[in-house]
């Protein structure tokens, strides 16, 4: 069976300040990336119903986000998360192909999903946009999977290098989710402490030192994450996909490689299989040097290929 990719030429329409490090290069050294892999379905990220976004973002966010974007040029929300005349579009297909893409792996059609997609999501809180995140992507698809098909456990693997401190915001007090994050400490945003667990121990964090490499993070996972996540038993795999652990990124100091981000895919696919019938829906956050980005998204799609059934 193929693997459905979700994405949008609307991506790149997001524009970024000149020099900043979320931009539309990024979007476009993800299609090359994935050009080169057979066996793709790809799919149209459709824009999100206001429901979808409404289960994780009141009301008055949304339409504070609406409000904000210009007709030229950038608006800043913050210090780091800006939006242009073709943000809003992007960011309500993220959340879309996120929902479109639980639909479809939910239904059976697939059994596993890639949405390249930017804006990211997981440091988006539920009323503050941050960290070059809009719209709690991944959140508003494990929302999807609960509330919208009746799943009870969904779990969401976030390997991003940065905490996802909006992940873990909207997720809080959601005992039906196990949100799992490694990441390294200190960094940006700052939270992901061991002690922060969620209201129903749902929140596993699993800060990692500067220059951690491939091994260490292995070891991590094999000893304290994986099992975790199969005492879980989740329905459904949720993968927050940010390949900024990588080595030569910009932006944070670990040392993994495109084969460390094939190894931990399969062993997330190892857990789908043991307890989900294979589902996992996995979805871009970041990610910032681009041939790094490349290959390693390349790395990571082709194990969800290689593993679809
Ligand atoms: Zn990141």
């Amino acid at each position: 069976m193929a693997t459905e990719v979700y994405t949008h030429e609307d991506f790149a329409n997001h524009v970024t300040p000149p020099g900043h490090p979320e931009r539309v290069a990024r979007i476009e050294a993800v299609w090359k990336a994935l050009d080169d892999i057979d066996g793709l379905d790809r799919r149209t990220a459709p824009v999100a119903e206001r429901a979808e976004i409404l289960r994780v973002h009141p009301e008055a966010y949304i339409a504070w986000i609406e409000a904000a974007i210009p007709t030229s040029d950038y608006v800043s929300l913050d210090a780091d998360t800006h939006v242009s005349p073709g943000s809003l579009d992007a960011a309500l297909r993220a959340a879309g192909g996120n929902v479109a893409a639980i639909d479809a792996v939910v239904a059976g059609t697939v059994s596993n999903a890639f949405v390249a997609a930017r804006p990211p999501g997981h440091h988006a809180e539920r009323q503050t946009a941050m960290g070059f995140c809009l719209f709690g992507n991944v959140s508003i698809a494990a929302k999807r999977a609960l509330d919208h098909h009746g799943l009870t456990r969904v779990a969401i693997v976030d390997f991003d290098v940065h905490h996802g401190n909006g992940t873990q915001d909207l997720l809080w007090d959601e005992a039906r989710t196990l949100y799992i994050s490694s990441h390294q400490m200190p960094l940006y945003p700052g939270t992901g402490a061991p002690h922060e667990t969620g209201a129903h121990d749902n929140i596993i964090n699993a800060p990692l030192a500067p220059l951690t490499g491939g091994p260490e993070m292995r070891r991590l996972y094999e000893r304290e994450l994986l099992p975790a996540l199969d005492d879980f038993r989740p329905e459904l795999v949720l993968i927050s996909a940010g390949f900024d652990a990588h080595a030569d990124d910009p932006l944070a100091n670990l040392n993994w490689l495109a084969d460390d981000f094939a190894w931990l895919t399969e062993r997330l696919c190892d857990a789908a299989d043991a307890h989900a019938d294979g589902r996992v829906v996995s979805t871009l956050e970041g990610g910032y040097d681009l041939n790094a980005l490349g290959e390693s998204v390349a790395a990571h799609v082709r194990v969800l290929r290689e593993r679809a059934r």
